[in-house]
């Protein structure tokens, strides 16, 4: 086949534009993805070596080189790793993969500083080329393939690029960028030394670049040609002792293996001998990436065995709700030729799963007790997923319990900072439950009438305003021995309301008749009606029976198209309210089933929930404060 010009896929395209039109205030990164993408080519291939050594040709030593022109104004990446074939250069240098990739580009703004921070999130490898060059041209052989099958791939514009078929006696990639004007100082030699240096020391293969020419005296010595240096010590960075690894190196590593622009949050390095033997190194990282709750897309950690790169996103070593965790994992008890199939049912992988669970969620509880402000942020970029963690990993629940964090009665604002552990050493001494509220909104929750009678009592209640909590807390039970009671459902034990005194009973006794009165009034409506002691300034609230569905829990289900099941509220009524003594007082039928309506309004929306009707309880609001002022 001849030379054809292709078009990009629509969201290759706009992230080739905004790589040639941002600003990018660290753009040597580009070095750095394409490093990572050579060195991956190199891991590959020995990876498929291992089944077919003929792939190594006849050149087995594997590295990278990089060489630069400044007069010509290229620098070049050369892997003899893996290559690409005619289809697959078309497949991963003309589309992107990524499932969300266009509803993340569409949700840009525009504002080149903003996306810019944004983009880091996404990883956008090879792309990053076009930030310093405005043509790149990728020639690449598969290996295997014969010297005839080699291809190369150029691309000048944002819109399309052309891929021919050309001869490469050796097999792997060449990728050469055309720097634009701007950018020529990524091609000065002492540049290029110490760019790659600085992005390759912790790689596992040799990054090489031309000898200096030696700084002879003597006129007419020609330096050395085509004599090539390795710029790094080419070991793992996860094999050396952790003493002899700076921070720095930790997070270089850790931007080469994430293709993240930011870095980590924290991390954690062991290496385990005994019954097993494995090297784990763990990150997490300081933000969320865009597909963060997409659970389908891969995950970040790497598997080498015996230092062999066997496979990305090596799902099977971490659970779906620790997804966010990236790095490296080597171990040396699995077979060579290991597959997902085998990982699956092998006893050392659930072995080192659980080790690497513990070992994430050890690596939090320390960040949340030592740094609080860091873990405040970690919190809020991956709490969402953690929360997943009591249903999906039940031996575990109460420690990943131990990391969420509510905003609550006695903290200020809208910080997420209450622990159950915090709320239990701040509990009363009659107290045995951990109550909290679920609402729509902070605010909605601050001023929920729910919470009358445990502020008169100064009873903490955590406030819940994320759609997951609820069915989180399900799957919890119980932190510390202490149950979880939702304020909005069954009777409140005593030590919150106290036991009732005479007067209460006598009271409650005389108001048997307007409890009967609305209760017929709301017609089916309500399970029951009775006397609150939850309320002190409110009329009325619904109260649900103790394992019913709350509101928010039947709203997901009926949005996930789920059976519901009809639970009837219990309209609980203050007696001590004016409007609910003007309602007792009333004799007319009518009149009183107006009044009643309207308690029962009040109720609903005092829940977060909608009104059936809402202009009707307009109507009626307003024919009482018009009764009220004539
Ligand atoms: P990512 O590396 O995150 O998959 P990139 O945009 O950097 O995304 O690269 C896309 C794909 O192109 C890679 O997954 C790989 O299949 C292929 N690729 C890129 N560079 C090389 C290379 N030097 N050798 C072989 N394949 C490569």
């Amino acid at each position: 086949m001849t030379a054809e010009t292709l078009g990009f896929q629509t969201e290759a395209k706009q992230l080739l534009h905004l790589m040639i039109h941002s600003l990018y205030s660290n753009k040597e990164i580009f070095l750095r993805e394409l490093i990572s993408n050579a060195s991956d080519a190199v891991d590959k291939l020995r990876f498929e070596a291992l089944a077919d050594s003929s792939l190594y040709e006849d050149s087995p030593d594997l590295r990278v080189r990089i060489d630069a022109d400044v007069d010509a104004r290229t620098i070049t990446i050369h892997d003899n790793g893996i290559g690409m074939s005619r289809e697959e250069a078309i497949e991963h240098l003309g589309t992107i993969a990524k499932s969300g990739t266009s509803q993340f580009l569409n949700g840009l703004s525009g504002d080149q500083k903003k996306d810019a921070q944004l983009i880091g999130q996404f990883g956008v490898g090879f792309y990053s080329a076009f930030i310093v060059a405005d043509k790149v041209v990728v020639e690449t052989r598969r290996a295997g393939l014969a010297a005839d099958k080699a291809v190369r791939w150029t691309c000048e514009g944002e819109a399309e690029y052309t891929i021919e078929d050309i001869e490469k006696s050796d097999r792997g990639t060449s990728v050469t960028l055309h720097l634009k004007e701007d950018a020529e100082e990524y091609a000065n030699d002492l540049r290029v030394r110490s760019t790659i240096k600085k992005y390759s020391d912790h790689i596992a293969v040799p990054i090489e670049i031309k000898k200096l020419a030696p700084q002879s005296e003597e006129e007419g010595t020609e330096p050395a040609a085509d004599e090539y240096q390795a710029i790094n010590t080419a070991t793992a960075l996860w094999t050396r002792p952790r003493n002899d690894i700076k921070d720095e190196e930790y997070k270089e590593f850790y931007k080469y293996v994430s293709h993240d622009f930011e870095d980590p949050i924290t991390w954690s390095h062991n290496r385990v001998e005994g019954k097993l033997d494995y090297t784990s190194l763990l990150y997490i990282p300081s933000h969320a990436p865009f597909d963060l709750h997409n659970r389908e897309v891969s995950r970040g950690l790497k598997l080498y065995i015996q230092r062999t790169f066997i496979m990305d996103d090596a799902s099977q070593f971490l659970p779906l709700y620790l997804r966010f965790v990236k790095g490296v994992l080597d171990s040396s008890d699995l077979p060579l030729n290991v597959s997902r199939e085998i990982l699956q049912g092998s006893p050392a992988v659930d072995s080192i799963r659980g080790a690497l669970v513990k070992r994430v969620l050890d690596m939090l509880d320390k960040m949340a007790k030592e740094t609080p402000d860091v873990y405040a942020k970690f919190w809020t970029e991956f709490g969402g997923v953690l929360k997943e963690g009591p249903a999906e990993d039940s031996t575990n629940a109460e420690k990943i319990g131990g990391l969420f964090r509510y905003a609550s009665t006695k903290t200020e604002g809208d910080v997420l900072s209450a622990s159950f552990s915090d709320y239990i050493s701040r509990m009363k001494d009659s107290q045995d439950k951990i109550y909290y509220l679920v609402a729509d909104s902070l605010t909605a929750a601050r001023n929920s009438t729910y919470l009358e009678v445990f502020q008169k009592q100064g009873v903490e209640v955590l406030l819940l305003t994320d759609r997951l909590d609820e069915w989180t807390i399900s799957h919890l039970y119980e932190f510390d021995g202490k149950q979880f009671q939702d304020i909005t459902k069954g009777e409140l034990d005593e030590s919150i309301v106290g036991s009732p005194d005479k007067d209460d009973e006598s009271k409650t006794e005389s108001s048997t008749d307007v409890m009967d009165k609305i209760k017929t009034s709301l017609n089916g409506r309500v399970d029951s009606v009775r006397a609150t002691r939850r309320l002190t300034d409110s009329p009325a609230c619904l109260v649900y029976a103790e394992h019913a569905l709350s509101p928010q829990m039947r709203k997901m289900m009926e949005a996930a198209g789920q059976p519901v099941p009809e639970d009837k509220p219990i309209l609980e009524v203050n007696i001590n309210h004016p409007l609910v003594a003007k309602l007792s007082e009333e004799a007319g039928d009518e009149k009183s089933g107006e009044l009643a309506e309207l308690l029962y309004d009040q109720a609903v929306l005092s829940a977060g929930e909608q009104l059936d009707n809402p202009s009707l309880f307009v109507k009626r609001l307003n024919q009482l404060l018009f009764e009220e002022r004539s």
